[in-house]
């Protein structure tokens, strides 16, 4: 396949790269993905549920379905795909990879520092007094969970129509914008701002390379886009 050569070629080539991850990378590990099939829960819509404005008419349903998606990732190891972007950081001095999963796949997989432009499911936040602390039972054994103060505490994600955690997306900008090669994996690049990380990272003539088993909103912009499961193109690419 001489996409898949062209890629490696410009992987091999590069001394600074960025990847941007989303759900799909996380689907072979049994995590699914927000759009496309499992999807729902319930027959709700993810983007029903991940807003503080669901969160304020009915936190209980917010967290059952949190604490669901909490006790699917406790299950779930890290594959294939996570593995070798562990590999790709040590071979490459100039590294970042920014994600939007809130899984904390890639950090039991082994990568180092990671751009979390989503937050972490395994974090919780007080919205009385704005602790932060990380939580990793699942299930949780009452819904919905306090703060030792008595405040309500909420999933420590970025939801819809939320901002990102402060300076993050600078950094992620700053990322894409100084490599030589960006991966894109897994993702639907439909949500911003990540998925304007994209054409600003094309702007300053990176070389834009997109895994994905589907062609996706960021497809006819990107310089190779290779199609299949990341967990099987990824090594491939090494
Ligand atoms: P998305 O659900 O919109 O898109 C997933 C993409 O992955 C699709 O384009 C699909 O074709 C592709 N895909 C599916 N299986 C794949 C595979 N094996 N290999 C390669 N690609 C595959 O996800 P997104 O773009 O990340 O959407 C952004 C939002 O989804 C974020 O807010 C993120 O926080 C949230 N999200 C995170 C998780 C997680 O942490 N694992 C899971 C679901 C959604």
């Amino acid at each position: 396949m001489a996409e898949l050569e062209q890629a490696r070629a410009w992987i091999a080539a590069a001394t600074s790269l960025a990847v941007l991850t989303g759900a799909g990378i996380s689907a072979e590990s049994g995590i699914p993905t927000f759009r496309g099939a499992g999807g729902l829960w319930r027959d709700y819509k993810p983007e029903e549920l991940a807003t503080p404005e669901a969160f304020a008419r009915d936190p209980r349903l917010v967290w059952e379905w949190y604490n669901w998606r909490r006790e699917l990732i406790a299950k779930a190891a890290p594959n294939a795909a996570h593995r070798a972007l562990v590999e790709l950081e040590k071979r490459k001095p100039g590294f970042t990879l920014i994600t939007q999963n809130v899984d904390g796949l890639h950090d039991r997989a082994g990568s180092g520092k990671i751009l979390k432009l989503h937050g972490d499911i395994w974090r919780m936040r007080c919205t009385a007094c704005g602790a932060n602390w990380s939580d990793r039972r699942a299930p949780l054994p009452k819904l919905p969970p306090h703060c030792a103060c008595g405040g309500l505490a909420r999933p420590g994600v970025v939801w819809f129509g939320e901002p990102l955690p402060d300076g993050m997306m600078k950094e992620a900008e700053h990322a894409a914008s100084s490599a030589q090669v960006v991966l894109v994996i897994g993702t639907s690049a439909v949500v911003h701002p990540a998925a304007s990380l994209i054409p600003c990272a094309r702007q300053a003539g990176a070389k834009i390379i997109e895994i994905n088993t589907e062609e996706t909103a960021a497809s006819a912009r990107v310089d190779c886009a290779l199609r299949g499961p990341a967990g099987e193109l990824l090594p491939l690419l090494l």
